[in-house]
């Protein structure tokens, strides 16, 4: 067993096709890959129908509001037929899609236009900032995406329109509607101390949460340590994923992040019941 539970397709803000994901997490030795779109379940259909060395576990990425905090929430092994979840998803995909427009009427007050052609043109089924932040740059209005998230994309950037996301109790509770498993990604990438980090896991616990993400791409020790701490004493399983988006970013690679430890290990998503009842065995 050797797991990547958490990776971007271009349906959403990842630029490589579901095909190349795969052909990736087979060269990587990946024996079950969770694709995790961001707001979409797109890409699981083709991806299970192509992939014949591993498999495919049926993954979604929402983003939600906890406390005025944007959080995400992963749906693992959802079924992705079920109509309160494709509800869902559709109303974050309607809330994306009004986000970029709103931004492309303030990119044009400013001076440039075709944003809204330009996201039409990809074809995505979650269109994201990640994509505003590429047409900034491609159209050199911004030296780097990651500029183009300081100067226009970010909180105090000239472009930023608040997401109308769903809450936290909303998304955990459609994930578990549609049988999958709510799992908190990158806890400790939040702009959040330890203590709020606490009430947020507490809290989505108490919502029917059960695991946080415990590894991902370049999580320190220490780090790792808090975040088995916490499920420790939430009752939660861990899951580890890399968040792939991109073949040209270095810090990124499918199935290349820390191992859970030992500890960990006891408490990994792949023990929960759910996991077990559709791939027994560890
Ligand atoms: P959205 O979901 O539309 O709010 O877009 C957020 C996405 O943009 C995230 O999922 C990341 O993939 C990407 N992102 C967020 N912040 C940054 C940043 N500072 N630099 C580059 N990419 C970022
Ligand atoms: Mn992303
Ligand atoms: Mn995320
Ligand atoms: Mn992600």
């Amino acid at each position: 067993m050797n797991v990547d539970l958490h990776c971007h397709t271009y349906f959403s803000d990842g630029k490589q096709t579901p095909e190349f994901l795969i052909q990736r997490a087979v060269d990587n030795n990946i024996s079950h890959l969770a694709i995790t779109d961001h707001d979409c379940t797109d890409a699981l259909d083709l991806a299970a129908e192509i992939a014949t060395e591993l498999v495919i576990v049926n993954g979604v990425e929402v983003s939600c509001l906890w406390d005025e905090t944007e959080v995400h929430v992963l749906g693992l092994l959802v079924d992705r037929d079920n109509q309160q979840l494709s509800t869902l998803l559709r109303a974050q995909q309607l809330s994306r899609w009004q986000r970029m427009q709103a931004m492309d009427k303030k990119l044009e007050a400013l001076g440039t236009q075709g944003l809204l052609a330009y996201i039409e043109r990809l074809g995505c089924v979650a269109c994201s900032r990640s994509h505003a932040a590429d047409f900034l740059v491609e159209n050199k209005l911004c030296k780097s995406r990651q500029k183009a998230f300081k100067s226009h994309l970010g909180k105090r950037g000239k472009l930023y329109v608040g997401a109308n996301w769903v809450g936290l109790a909303g998304a955990i509770e459609a994930i578990n509607a549609a049988g999958g498993v709510a799992v908190l990604a990158h806890p400790s990438r939040y702009p959040m101390n330890a203590k709020k980090l606490t009430r947020l896991v507490e809290a989505f616990k108490a919502h029917g949460g059960e695991g946080l993400e415990g590894t991902y791409a370049n999580i320190d020790p220490a780090t790792q340590k808090q975040l088995r701490e916490l499920a420790q004493a939430n009752d939660l399983y861990l899951s580890a994923g890399s968040d792939f988006h991109d073949s040209a970013a270095q810090w990124t690679d499918i199935g290349k992040f820390p191992p859970l430890d030992r500890q960990a290990h006891a408490r990994a998503i792949w023990l929960h019941p759910r996991w077990q009842a559709l791939y027994p065995g560890v």
